[in-house]
């Protein structure tokens, strides 16, 4: 008898070790790991992962068996598998949930599936599975464990295609297809056999003459005036067989022509020359690319990417959430054409999942994608890189919570494969542990183009404030004004992070609060609402204070809803876009502002952080930063670090062909490092200058962090429980890990529940994990009582 080991769909500690089940004798040696399952557990019936199948007869026969099956091939490959387990290790999770993470969204959830023949022979062979028809909808109930294997046997030999059938919008296409089977005879005698008014089947024999043995899609034959139900007839008459092809949508909206690799420059060649080396002697090197924007780190990736392709290997090109770009898209698939599948969040279930399918059976062999992508089913990887290595959008906030570059770097070591970071402004962790010889670094010290890096200067909002009470300052009004004349193109950033518009009554002061978290609601403009960010409660904007009665309640802030009323105020005759979340809700509507800015049919793009990155506008001579400092006033200390890289980032955008630009950076401290230090684009000075700062703090790259958040809807159990979490760490860990806390977090209810955390610093100490590991399991059963314990390590926000 076998047995099979299965990861059940049950969150919990004791299930992260696998339960075991036994498989029916008739499906022996059929049922692989990887695949997923029904399983009894308790009185119900569950899902699970198969990670293992053993022969073995030392159990005594009580096992439960197996009750479904549902996948027919394995959804997750053995490397995958291992991964799991190391990574659910990591990030103090559970492994089920980092199985579900690894799937693509439509196939999370339980879907009916459908099984296509692959032509008439294995209809015919199998009226017991098929019943004449070509496909049909699988449901384990219909099959007795026999039927099942036969099934199984088919879809190893390719015979049939198992399709997931993802809700509506998100089901595969299938595309129909016929050809003739008939000879010239044949038809001659088919032709003499129908009646004279059937003339959609003489026209069919009349166009099987001609080419008889081509397969035509149905729309082909509908565009020759054959219908499909004289299809269906002439395929019952046996004149014709049937077959269906699966149309893979195409999420690439636009044809992109073919490209050359470029001549490299010295310090390029120098880079790809280190990087094939280690592809070709598969070294699990990982390399630090560091050059700033226009630098020609892309041109990097691409060549390296071509290299590993030649050895025979596929590749992974990791990209941050917001710079997945068509710019970015379009420079690698105009280098390795339909070799490349993307994989990112704005893609609909079905697209995605097509996708998932194309790279899991080796068909795409270079995956671009966001963070999740890092699971794509690659196989025989020959190298990673991940663009904008210190982007914050690397690390996961949810269960499992974590941090791609480490998962790159797993991927790397199993697959003897380097990985390549690449950044302008590396973040510290990366670029110390280069220094320390750990990485290599490489650098691009130069623009491809030689140009100039944008002049910087940094206008004092204190003092402008004194002379008027607008958010943009003169300077930056009149340099706008400047570029309009000239018909050249500006940028405006609106610093975001914790930067929105409230309502607030002018005469007593009133601000409306969400009932269930402490935070103010923000006003959205568009919808006439008034909106929580972090419960999603929403109310009407009230016309008259709800406290004094007064008219005078208005919104206060600067959103960028307000921004672009104002911009277009002042300058009336502007065209202006505006990118941000409200804008681009809707799919294909970043690519749309993008477009439309990079045909010039705008002068000013205004926006978030969304527009700081990858975007490349040859016209754009101008960047205003509004508000750079916005993200000093939080309690973080990477917050220097991230207004660092957004400024450097943004300048970037500036004066990218040949006419030289300019940046205006507004602020209220023109004398924090972090800004003077972006003014120079200095990296080097800064990472220095902020490695003291972390050095004094005893913060990362010196010191490890976890992060411990309780919450409870009763603030005094999360309080108290949180306390008993301190001491019981107190008394495992060394003197030396620095435990803080609890505090209450900065925003300390949100949807009714108190949030508490605790921060552990540390360099060493062996006895972490096992303690940590106590506390999960501890917290398990507190859990029936409300309280949930999330840890997160190495954390990039600790607020
Ligand atoms: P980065 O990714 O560092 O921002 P890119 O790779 O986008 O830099 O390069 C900047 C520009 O220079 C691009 O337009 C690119 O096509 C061009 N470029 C890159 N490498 C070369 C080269 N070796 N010769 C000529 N042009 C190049
Ligand atoms: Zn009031
Ligand atoms: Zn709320």
């Amino acid at each position: 008898m076998q047995v099979a080991q299965v990861i059940v769909d049950v969150p919990a500690r004791q299930t992260n070790n696998p339960f075991s089940y036994s498989i029916p004798d008739n499906l022996s040696n059929q049922i692989e790991p990887g695949m997923r399952v029904q399983v009894p557990f308790g009185n119900r019936k569950i899902t699970g992962f198969v990670v293992g199948i053993s022969d073995n007869s030392n159990f005594d026969g009580k096992l439960k068996p197996i009750s479904d099956l549902i996948d027919l091939y394995p959804v997750i490959n053995p490397e995958l598998l291992n991964l799991a387990d190391w990574l659910a290790d990591q990030t103090y999770s559970f492994k089920i949930s980092c199985l579900q993470t690894m799937l693509p969204g439509g196939m999370r959830t339980k879907n009916k599936k459908k099984l296509i023949a692959k032509n008439q022979d294995v209809i015919e062979q199998h009226p017991t599975i098929f019943h004449g028809q070509n496909e049909i909808e699988y449901d384990r109930g219909n099959f007795d464990n026999k039927t099942l294997a036969q099934i199984l046997n088919l879809q190893k030999a390719g015979e049939i295609q198992v399709e997931y059938d993802l809700t509506n919008h998100a089901r595969p296409i299938m595309l129909r297809a016929y050809k003739g089977v008939l000879n010239s005879e044949q038809i001659d005698e088919a032709l003499k056999s129908v009646r004279k008014n059937a003339v959609g089947q003489i026209k069919l024999l009349n166009i099987l003459k001609g080419q008889p043995t081509d397969n035509l899609l149905l729309s082909k034959w509908e565009s020759m005036g054959v219908t499909a139900s004289t299809l269906k007839s002439a395929e019952k008459k046996g004149w014709v067989t049937a077959t269906s092809k699966r149309h893979i949508r195409n999420p690439f909206l636009r044809p992109v022509d073919p490209s050359k690799p470029f001549n490299l420059h010295p310090d390029q060649k120098n880079a790809v020359d280190s990087i094939n080396q280690a592809i070709s002697t598969k070294k699990d090197q990982v390399f630090l690319l560091e050059g700033v924007t226009g630098s020609g780190k892309t041109e990097v990736y691409l060549q390296s990417i071509a290299h590993a392709l030649e050895m025979g290997r596929s590749a992974l090109m990791l990209v941050p959430e917001i710079t997945l770009t068509p710019q970015i898209v379009g420079r690698i698939r105009s280098r390795f054409g339909d070799q490349v599948a993307m994989l990112h969040s704005a893609m609909s279930n079905g697209e995605r999942y097509d996708e998932w399918q194309r790279i899991n059976t080796g068909k795409a062999k270079v995956v671009v994608g966001v963070r999740s992508a890092v699971f794509a089913p690659l196989k025989n990887i020959g190298l990673i890189i991940m663009d904008e290595e210190h982007d914050s959008s690397y690390k996961q906030a949810d269960n499992p919570r974590y941090q791609t570059r480490d998962v790159a770097k797993w991927r790397a070591a199993y697959n003897h494969c380097p990985v390549v970071l690449g950044s302008a402004t590396p973040s510290l962790e990366s670029r110390a542990r280069a220094m320390k010889g750990v990485y290599t670094l490489l650098s691009l010290p130069h623009r491809i183009n030689r140009h100039a890096l944008p002049h910087v200067s940094i206008i004092d909002m204190k003092t402008e404030m004194t002379k008027h009470q607008s958010v943009m300052s003169n300077k930056l009004a009149d340099a706008i004004q400047v570029r309009l004349d000239k018909h050249e193109q500006i940028i405006l950033l609106l610093n975001r992070r914790g930067y929105s518009s409230f309502l607030m009554c002018r005469d007593c002061g009133y601000v409306p609060r969400c009932p269930n978290c402490d935070i103010s609601l923000t006003m959205h403009k568009d919808t006439h609402t008034l909106n929580c960010h972090y419960c999603g409660h929403t109310e009407p904007i009230p016309r008259v204070c709800p406290q004094c009665h007064s008219k005078r309640i208005r919104g206060y802030g600067t959103g960028s809803q307000q921004l672009e009323e104002q911009v277009r105020n002042m300058f009336p005759t502007a065209r202006v876009l505006r990118m941000d979340v409200d804008t681009t809700r809707k799919k294909g509507s970043h690519e749309a502002i993008i477009d439309k800015f990079g045909a010039h049919k705008a002068d000013i793009l205004l926006g978030t952080q969304m527009i700081a990155k990858g975007l490349d506008f040859p016209e754009v001579t101008l960047v205003g930063v509004l508000n750079a400092d916005s993200a000093l006033q939080f309690p973080d200390f990477r917050s220097s670090e991230r207004t660092f890289e957004l400024l450097t980032q943004v300048s970037g955008r500036s004066g990218r062909a040949d006419k030289t630009g300019e940046v205006i950076i507004q602020t209220f401290n023109p004398d924090h490092y972090a800004i003077k230090l972006a003014q120079t684009q200095d990296y080097e000075k800064f990472y220095a200058t902020e490695m003291r700062v972390r050095h004094e703090g005893k913060y990362p790259p010196y010191y490890y962090t976890v992060k411990l958040t309780g919450n409870s809807p009763n603030e005094n159990q999360t309080a108290s429980e949180m306390f008993g979490i301190m001491n019981f760490l107190k008394k495992n860990l060394s003197s030396e890990a620095i435990i803080l806390g609890p505090t209450p977090k900065t925003i300390t209810r949100i949807n009714n529940h108190y949030y508490y955390q605790i921060i552990i610093k540390y360099r060493r100490e062996p006895k972490l994990k096992p303690t940590l590991d106590d506390i999960l399991i501890h917290s398990q059963k507190k859990q029936r009582q409300g309280l949930q314990i999330a840890i997160d390590n190495e954390p990039l926000d600790f607020m």
